[in-house]
């Protein structure tokens, strides 16, 4: 019997011990997000990062930029938050539009707010082993992998996906955490071959179906990261009916990764603002 690995119920689980231990803090927590243009799965996104800011007790501060905005007028938005200390947390949603410089962009907020964990900075002390803020998503897996007693260490872990978002943070995790691990990408020769070593298989492509039964070693544990539409619906990357008859323990599409996402957003916040604080009583 395959375990599905229900990332709502951990993340809502997450959330409330977060609510309380806010409230008990005395602190008042902020994230500003900036968007520019009018993508409506960015828009979603934002919005569900709201609505878990006002659950847990985070204040949320929204920026939104035209679609034709610049570079120039997105690092100026981006360095009044810097600078505005009621701010602990900034988030910019990704994708920028075309021709925005989006590096430049993440190369400028400050490191000590960067809770999505893309700065280079952030970036380099994970890979060093010493995560301060870590990419929502993959720390979001980490999670739910502990929240089911899923053993890391020791264990062959092969990644599909080399972003800076996903892939790349996440093999950083797992290779912090003791896994074997192996990134595939889209120069990899004879994925299936790689792909079917995964003690733990991480997807994170963005193709409907990309990831077959035949791909998938039996009993391995399936992590879904892939948000695609296919015929009017909301899938993984992963043929999750066909896959779950061969893996011991998979993430559904949508309830899986995703809301894991958002929780550690919201962690990732409150842990900026206990730090900010820190900082400021000297
Ligand atoms: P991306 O486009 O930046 O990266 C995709 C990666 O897939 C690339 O590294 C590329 O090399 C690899 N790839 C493409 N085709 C391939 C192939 N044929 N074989 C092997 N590798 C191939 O995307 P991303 O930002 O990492 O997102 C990936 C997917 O995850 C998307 O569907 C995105 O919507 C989703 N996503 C979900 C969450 C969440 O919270 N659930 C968060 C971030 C991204």
């Amino acid at each position: 019997m395959v375990t599905i690995l229900d990332g709502k119920k951990c993340s809502e689980k997450r959330l409330e011990l977060l609510r309380e231990e806010i409230e008990d803090s005395g602190l008042y927590p902020r994230l500003a997000t900036v968007i520019v243009g009018n993508d409506p799965a960015s828009q979603m996104y934002v919005r569900m990062k709201h609505r878990a800011c006002e659950q847990v007790g985070i204040g949320s501060v929204g920026i939104e930029l035209p679609s034709g905005a610049t570079t120039e007028s997105i690092l100026d938005a981006v360095r009044r938050l810097n600078a505005d200390s009621d701010i602990n947390g900034i988030l910019v949603q990704l994708p920028l539009p075309k021709g925005v410089d989006t590096e430049r962009i993440i190369d400028a907020i400050s490191p000590a707010k960067d809770v999505d964990g893309y700065h280079p900075e952030n970036m380099g002390l994970l890979f060093s082993g010493k995560p301060r803020f870590s990419s929502c998503t993959p720390t979001g897996i980490m999670t739910l992998l502990a929240e089911y007693k899923i053993p890391v260490a020791g264990k062959r872990a092969v990644i599909a996906g080399r972003s800076i978002d996903v892939g790349r943070p996440m093999a950083a995790l797992l290779l912090n955490a003791d896994a074997t691990v192996t990134i595939c990408h889209s120069r990899t020769k004879d994925i299936a071959e790689e792909l079917k070593r995964a003690d733990i298989l991480i997807s994170a492509v963005g193709k409907a179906h990309f990831i077959t039964p035949g791909m998938v070693k039996p009993g391995a544990v399936v992590i879904d990261v892939g948000i695609n539409q296919l015929d009017g619906k909301l899938v993984g990357d992963v043929d999750f009916a066909a896959v779950s008859t061969v893996a011991s323990a998979i993430t559904p599409v949508p309830g899986g990764v995703g809301p894991m996402t958002i929780a550690t957003l919201m962690e990732n916040t409150y842990r900026a603002a206990k730090e900010q604080a820190c900082g400021s009583a000297g």
